[in-house]
């Protein structure tokens, strides 16, 4: 599936199908993609860690739409993604999914991280997006370990792009910590 890598200093891109990831340290506020993901929580009316960072940059517009969304849906079930407009984040769209809180791993914890990073990507191609920015979805207050999720999270990201075409061409991941970077570049070198 892979066609080429390269490290850089701190990034590597790698491609797979006609699509490329990108593994970089950051703060996903400041990415000027088509869209950011955010961590959200099932309530989507904003929390901690990420979620917390894109609803004070981003302003009250997401807010207004994620509670138009609850109101129209319930909140957003684990696994499953909603989108918004970007507010006044450099990026056009938000797209919101809620990660599986860690019990183990017997709990269907990586089906259902698989499905956030699907289920991203999926609204991502119907809008015809050419780029997306991921966080490490779960790894924060949802506690889940982070070489695992990485796992997870590329080998998704990677089947997605060779196997979808509407695929957008370019995905990010924007991680926060130097471990978190850490684990993403293993796995990614691996897979
Ligand atoms: P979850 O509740 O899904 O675990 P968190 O937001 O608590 O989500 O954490 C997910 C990951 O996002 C963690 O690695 C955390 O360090 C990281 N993170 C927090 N703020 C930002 C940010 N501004 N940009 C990118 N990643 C962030």
């Amino acid at each position: 599936m892979e066609k080429h890598t390269t490290v850089s200093g701190e990034e590597m891109e790698r491609d797979f199908g006609s699509g490329t990831i990108q593994l970089a340290r950051g703060d996903i506020t400041k990415e000027s993609t088509d869209a950011v993901v955010n961590a959200a929580n099932e309530s989507l009316l904003g929390g901690g860690g990420v979620d917390g960072a894109i609803h004070r940059a981003g302003g009250p517009a997401i807010l207004e739409e994620c509670r138009a969304i609850r109101a129209r849906q319930g909140g957003c079930p684990p696994g499953e993604a909603v989108v918004t407009g970007g507010g006044r984040l450099p990026a056009r769209f938000v797209i919101h999914t809620v990660g599986p809180v860690w019990r183990g791993g017997d709990q269907g914890e990586p089906a259902i991280l698989a499905s956030c990073y699907r289920n991203a990507l999926r609204l991502a191609a119907e809008k015809g997006l050419r780029s997306v920015s991921f966080p490490s979805i779960a790894t924060g207050a949802y506690g889940y370990p982070v070489g695992k999720a990485a796992a997870v999270a590329l080998s998704t990201v990677a089947t997605f792009l060779a196997e979808e075409k509407g695929a957008p061409p370019r995905v990010r991941f924007v991680l926060f910590d130097e471990e978190t970077l850490r684990a993403y570049r293993e796995s990614l070198a691996s897979l």
